[in-house]
């Protein structure tokens, strides 16, 4: 038996989960999610859904199935699913005698620390409430802000559980687990029970198999799994047709692959590490020495400004770390200007505001 000791769980389900083969969505899977989210609930287990499917529910929905979709036809697809699925959960977990609250996130929500604030407090309080948080990305206005791939919900549902502090995500797929090679065409493949660290050994394990109708593979699995480990929450991908999986991996059954968690950053670290960065700030040698060193980010150390933000939001340093600007990208600019000039005509006197103050700063490897 595994000890996890969960109090608030993020499951996230992928589409072939979710929906049949012909892509419409499998009502009584729903059910059952929300029988076991209720018997949770009833322990005093906080669950928060992360629900896939809108692009497969919508496509079937209007005849799509099987046609290549640009990225346009993939948003009208979430916008026609996305309603649909979402009736499909109320009606689940009304059964159930619970309520659900819709939460459509995209990676901005989780950039700037007042927007994330605000959705902790309508998260916290659809629990106080009673009610069932049903996450899934606003795929119809979310693709500028994906860094990587178009509706990657393997990520979103591990920010997710890195910003609400849940101590166990689930990721209930159509696969048992990470294997140590490819199950479909290796009958010898063998199911990795845990992991304590990703190494260049499970990368290469999760290959980059992927299908039509979800985003991820276990590729993004293993990205999610960084971001939660890195959290302080363990992670366990399983297959999502085991009957009463849910329950059964919350009470410490062995199924599936489980992540275990490493505590590295604070919640502020955290939120600021795992945020989407709006621009980025190149330095100097000397700047990132004293970066290293603890110190805050200086105009004069500053060569280049990229992109636009405001005063608040999270910016990339070189490629060694983010941070909190104290103001915005135009400002910045002018401050480094102004530092540039001061030094050439010999006035410069050494006392900089900080761009990005030493406690707003997170390294990373
Ligand atoms: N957000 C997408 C959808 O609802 C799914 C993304 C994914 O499969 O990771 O269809």
């Amino acid at each position: 038996m595994r000890k996890l000791d969960a109090k608030r769980v993020v499951v996230k389900i992928g589409t072939n989960t979710i929906c049949r083969a012909d892509g419409t969505i499998d009502q009584g899977y729903l059910e059952d999610v929300a029988r076991q989210v209720r018997e949770l609930h009833g322990r005093g287990v906080q669950s928060i859904v992360v629900t896939s499917g809108a692009i497969g529910t919508g496509s079937a929905e209007m005849g799509l199935d099987g046609k290549n979709k640009d990225v346009a036809m993939k948003q009208a697809c979430a916008a026609v699913g996305q309603a649909i699925l979402m009736m499909a959960w109320r009606d689940a977990f009304r059964l159930h005698g619970m309520t659900v609250g819709q939460v459509l996130l995209t990676y901005g929500a989780f950039s700037s620390r007042a927007r994330y604030l605000d959705l902790r407090k309508a998260i916290d309080e659809l629990f106080r409430l009673g009610a069932v948080p049903i996450v899934n990305e606003n795929d119809v206005i979310a693709t500028d802000e994906i860094e990587e791939v178009f509706g990657d919900n393997d990520k979103l549902s591990a920010l997710v559980a890195s910003k609400m502090d849940a101590d166990l995500l689930i990721l209930l797929t159509d696969v048992d687990g990470l294997y140590d090679r490819n199950p479909e065409t290796d009958s010898d493949a063998r199911l990795i029970p845990t992991v304590d660290e990703i190494t260049k050994d499970i990368e290469r394990m999760a290959g980059t198999r992927k299908n039509e109708r979800s985003t991820g593979g276990m590729r993004t699995k293993i990205n999610a799994a960084k971001v939660a480990m890195e959290s302080g929450c363990s992670m366990v991908i399983a297959n999502g047709h085991e009957p009463s999986a849910i329950v059964r991996i919350v009470d410490g059954e062995e199924l599936g692959t489980l992540f275990t968690p490493h505590v590295r950053y604070s919640n502020r670290e955290r939120w600021i590490i795992f945020a989407c960065p709006r621009g980025k700030l190149n330095i100097d040698e000397g700047a990132e020495k004293a970066i290293r060193e603890g110190k805050s980010l200086l105009p004069c150390g500053i060569l280049s400004v990229e992109g636009r933000f405001k005063k608040g939001e999270v910016v990339r340093i070189n490629g060694m770390a983010k941070g909190v600007v104290n103001h915005s990208s135009s400002e910045i600019a002018a401050m480094v200007e102004a530092c540039r000039r001061e030094k050439a005509e010999g006035r410069h006197n050494g006392h900089d505001r900080a761009v990005v103050e030493s406690e707003d700063i997170v390294l990373h490897d």
